[in-house]
């Protein structure tokens, strides 16, 4: 589902990353960690075509980046969902119409239809009725991770990427945020890329970590593999994550 072939990516004199490759297979849940500056986040917008690297290739649903089209770019965009660290939800729209503003700018479906959908949408992550006429900035930081997670599932998105779905939350929160993202896995086989730093949310959601540091996949392979890893930085990130 994505394939990158050595993308090296610099900002000025500054090297980011050098030659990364990596493939997320259909219905993978598939963690990118690594310490700040390492580069998830670039690598992140270069999958959603929001970065073009200095080199290497990139591949996502069947689209070479180098050759997409303008046309294919505005499709492709609309078969992933995207859930911002910090929500990215629109303050002067309330829940629920901020999961339907996606069905309203790119399908044109009737009203009625986009209502229900947003609802169905805003059921499915387990918001109830009481919340959808809320703004954002009335809702608890589960909730607004939650409404983020529905309005990324607006448009039936058969890739999601999820940058620190579960930053900022208590523990409980956060394990329901899991449970939540396993279930989009198995109920509807979504592809699913996220960065993190959280422990538990690796332990108990992802297939396969990769790890970044010193502008390389330094380690990749599954939580068990890399907690015997003998790699410094990924050593560090265990270590580091513990105390
Ligand atoms: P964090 O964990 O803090 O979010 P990150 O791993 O997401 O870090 P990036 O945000 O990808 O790291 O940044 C990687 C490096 O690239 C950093 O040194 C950053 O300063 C630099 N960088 C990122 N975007 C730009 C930009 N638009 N212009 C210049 N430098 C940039
Ligand atoms: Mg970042």
């Amino acid at each position: 589902v994505i394939e990158l072939s050595n993308v090296s990516t610099s900002f000025g004199q500054h090297i980011v990353h050098e030659r990364v490759s990596l493939e997320v297979k259909r219905a993978e849940i598939f963690a990118l960690i690594g310490g700040s500056g390492s580069g998830k986040s670039t690598l992140l917008r270069e999958m959603m075509l929001l970065h073009h690297p200095n080199a290497g290739k990139i591949k996502v649903l069947g689209y070479d980046f180098e050759t997409i089209t303008q046309a294919q770019e505005q499709a492709l965009k609309q078969r992933w969902g995207v859930m911002f660290q910090h929500g990215g939800l629109f303050g002067s729209l309330t829940i629920h119409e901020n999961v339907g503003l996606p069905l309203r700018e790119h399908t044109d479906l009737p009203d009625a239809l986009i209502d229900e959908l947003a609802t169905w949408k805003l059921s499915m992550v387990g918001l109830e009725s009481g919340v959808f006429g809320l703004y954002p900035s009335e809702l608890s930081g589960g909730m607004l991770k939650r409404a983020s997670l529905a309005r990324a599932l607006a448009l039936d998105p058969e890739l999601l990427f999820l940058d620190e779905p579960t930053a900022g939350l208590d523990p409980i929160s956060a394990g329901e945020i899991d449970v939540l993202i396993l279930k989009l896995r198995d109920m509807f086989g979504l592809t699913i890329l996220m960065v993190t730093h959280d422990l538990d949310t690796l332990w108990q959601v992802s297939d396969r970590v990769a790890v970044l540091a010193n502008t390389k996949v330094e380690d990749l392979g599954s939580m068990l593999e890399l907690s015997k890893s003998k790699v410094v930085s990924v050593r560090q990130f265990f270590d580091g994550a513990r105390g």
